[in-house]
């Protein structure tokens, strides 16, 4: 895959990352979410163009409301870099493969995660209906796993989070995380499951210790771990990409 088709592929996945953004915040307000115009939080002016380019208008606008000036969330340029990075891995392994069976399952992953984090961020929600469909389409879907690879990883995921959601009777972690559990599992198998909660524990540790230190937070913040849970689902897929395409 030449350079070209990397950089669109990131261009077209900050695009489709800030459009999912938007649909779900909108779908938490129980907004119309499809159509409607963006606004700003604190001065409600409709956004202009210049304003709506992923990634380019925060870094021009150096992360400002261009009308009153109200900064705006660091999370909507790491949500579109995210996006973007995502949408590349998924486009990288298609270029290589060429298997559109793969890409369909990969995209289906890749937007189901990206919502989900987004609705964890905005109002700490879990969309449990939204995770059951997702794993019963990925599982039926064509993949280089087996049945068996997803059970157990669908199993562990729901046990992981499921154990400590019984212990803590339902305080240190919210039912919906073992929704997510299974659908990370489904998606990825075992055992990348328990790479992408891993690499979803260190994300909410640094972040944890990161608004500790800068007073953000205290030691009684609720702090959500769904949204660092749907990064380290996508980190993982790269990581299985990754090790395909080499092995
Ligand atoms: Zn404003």
């Amino acid at each position: 895959m030449d350079n070209a088709a990397y950089i669109l592929s990131f261009i077209l996945g900050t695009s489709i990352g800030s459009a999912l953004l938007c649909a779900a915040m909108r779908y938490a307000d129980n907004q119309n979410w499809i159509s409607g115009r963006s606004i700003c939080d604190n001065c409600k002016k409709v956004l202009t163009w210049d304003q709506l380019i992923p990634v380019v208008s925060f870094l021009i606008y150096r992360g400002k409301c261009k009308e009153c000036q109200k900064e705006m969330s660091w999370f909507y340029l790491v949500f579109e870099v995210i996006a973007g990075l995502a949408i590349l891995i998924i486009a990288a392994r298609f270029m290589e493969f060429g298997d559109i069976w793969i890409l369909a399952r990969d995209l289906v992953i890749v937007l189901i995660a990206l919502f989900a984090l987004a609705l964890d961020w905005y109002k700490m929600l879990v969309n449990v209906r939204l995770m059951i469909v997702g794993s019963v389409i990925v599982v039926l879907m064509p993949s280089g796993l087996s049945i068996a690879e997803m059970l157990i990883g669908a199993c562990v995921g729901i046990a992981f989070f499921g154990v400590q959601y019984l212990l803590t009777r339902g305080k240190g972690i919210g039912s919906g995380d073992m929704f997510l559990g299974m659908f990370m599992g489904f998606a990825l198998g075992w055992p990348y499951v328990i790479i992408s909660i891993f690499i979803g524990y260190i994300f909410g540790s640094v972040h944890a210790v990161h608004l500790l230190a800068t007073k953000k937070a205290n030691r009684k913040t609720k702090l959500s771990l769904g949204m660092y849970l749907m990064i380290g689902l996508i980190l993982a897929l790269g990581v299985q990409i990754l090790q395909l395409s080499i092995l």
